[in-house]
């Protein structure tokens, strides 16, 4: 009996040590920073306010214009008066287009009937010199045989190009949010290699869009107009100006809807006018700014090592760039208020960054990298060994629902822990896509481990990059839901013993 009891005392200690062991987490003090991250982030949010500041009061924010010069100015303010050192506007590299500047934008059918239409022209062509008025001609040759015969024809007249878009009835949900399914489809990632494309016919006589672009832009007409948005909105894009250049026709989107309607009236016989006043002022600004502020670290060995957070402030002219990137701007700012407010005394040090430039190429977040991290020539800079992550936002105004490791397998477990606290509120997933196109990308080609969050789509493609995007659409509780993944993430990695594995 004696020996049972033992052997039961003993089986008990093995249990329960083997227990703590393997449920560390219980026992994590960092639990209770998540705690209060969370705690801070409802009842002392700051969201609205800096919302409402970068959104509202800061205006549409291309980059080299005012509003973005006048936005960095906020955030920058912002970020002095929550107590961020080394907070800073710096210039990080030149650029060769430099701002441009809508200062007047009115456009209207006015025969067969006078219809307005909500113009966006193309940023970096030229305005249209006073008020434009005049017939307006469809073109509609396709072969080069055709063009020829053209020369001359289209010089000073406003011209409608050939339709490119359909109207679709749209049956699906006009928001969506990842369901579970959908994130766990995610982390699956079949082994592939890249299919070749196949090459396009070298000879055509068909004629391109650009073709007929190049020709009208050469023949000098007046206004040249194109078709680049469904759901009412025009699309915004950039004509590929460089500082000096001497050029251009005025050009502008507008939506199917009102291409369409022109083309059937023209088609049908009937004499389509058209009133255009467009402003525009080249700014030559060389400069591409980013607006950088930190929490200093403490640990005597790592304060001088980095964590890095960012987003990009910079947007399109004519709308606010809410949800582009203005909503995780806002996330990043607000992660930041909360770590120093809750006073964590980081190992290393949290920086954050608003970048400049994205849009326009990435030349914030690329002049960073040249200018600390990794030269043009690939020699190691100053901040090469230092940084341990970079953590960007850019997929809208959804909540994050995970990180992907960018490619980078061996930093599953660690992310999947790190995840774990904060599945309650819908951050669950890990996956290892490698996503392109924005600022964590010349951090990660630089051989810096640098992640993207997984964010719910919501509306994702009919706010960015368009006429209509304000804070009207964003969700401010999301935003502080990525807010304390943010500063958790930020906190767990400025506190480990290691910087993060690298790739290679
Ligand atoms: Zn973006």
């Amino acid at each position: 009996m004696k020996i049972n009891i033992l052997l039961l005392g003993l089986l008990l200690t093995t249990f329960s040590l083997f227990a703590q062991k393997n449920v560390p987490s219980v026992f994590d003090p960092d639990l209770k920073i998540a705690n209060q991250i969370k705690t801070d982030a409802i009842n002392n949010s700051k969201v609205d306010d800096y919302l409402y500041l970068l959104c509202d009061k800061g205006g549409p924010k291309l980059t080299g214009s005012r509003g973005i010069l006048r936005t960095d100015t906020i955030a920058m303010l912002e970020m002095k008066k929550m107590g961020l050192e080394n907070v800073r506007i710096e210039k990080v590299r030149t650029w060769d287009r430099g701002g441009w500047e809508l200062n007047k934008a009115y456009m209207a059918m006015t025969a067969p009937y006078y219809i307005p239409f909500y113009p966006a022209p193309v940023a970096w062509t030229n305005g249209t010199n006073g008020l434009s008025s005049g017939k307006v001609y469809y073109f509609s040759a396709t072969t080069k045989e055709e063009l020829a015969k053209l020369n001359g024809f289209y010089t000073g007249k406003i011209v409608l190009m050939p339709d490119v878009l359909q109207y679709q009835i749209n049956y699906k949900p006009l928001a969506t949010i990842f369901t579970d399914e959908q994130l766990k489809e995610m982390e699956y990632q079949p082994i592939s290699t890249r299919q070749k494309r196949a090459g396009l016919p070298t000879e055509n006589i068909l004629l391109t869009y650009q073709d007929i672009l190049q020709f009208l832009r050469a023949e000098n007409a007046a206004v040249i107009i194109h078709e680049t948005g469904d759901f009412n909105v025009p699309v915004i894009s950039f004509f590929p100006y460089k500082r000096g250049d001497d050029y251009s026709p005025c050009e502008i989107n507008i939506t199917c809807e009102h291409h369409g309607l022109m083309q059937r009236l023209i088609e049908n016989g009937e004499e389509v006018r058209m009133d255009v006043e467009i402003e525009v002022e080249f700014r030559n600004d060389e400069n591409i700014y980013i607006v950088v502020g930190e929490i200093k670290g403490t640990d005597p060995k790592l304060k001088d090592e980095l964590v890095i957070i960012g987003a990009h402030l910079d947007g399109y002219p004519m709308s606010n760039g809410a949800g582009d990137d203005v909503t995780n701007s806002v996330g990043v700012l607000e992660a930041m208020r909360i770590l120093k407010s809750l006073d964590i005394k980081p190992k290393r040090t949290i920086r954050m960054i608003l970048w400049n430039g994205e849009e326009v190429g990435l030349h914030g977040s690329k002049g960073y990298v040249e200018k600390y991290v990794k030269d043009a020539e690939g020699n190691k800079l100053s901040e090469f060994d230092k940084i341990s992550a970079y953590y960007n936002a850019d997929y809208g105004p959804g909540k994050f629902r995970g990180i992907s490791t960018q490619s980078n397998i061996a930093l599953e477990p660690l992310f999947k822990a790190w995840a774990q606290p904060w599945h309650h509120i819908g951050f669950t997933t890990v996956i290892h896509r490698y996503f392109t196109s924005t600022d964590h990308i010349p951090f990660d080609e630089a051989g810096i481990p640098a992640f993207q969050f997984i964010q719910d789509p919501l509306e994702w493609g009919r706010g960015s990059h368009r006429i209509m995007d304000f804070a009207d659409r964003l969700v401010p509780d999301n935003i502080r839901h990525n807010a304390i993944i943010f500063a958790w993430f930020a906190f767990k990695t400025a506190n480990l013993e290691e910087k993060l594995m690298r790739k290679d």
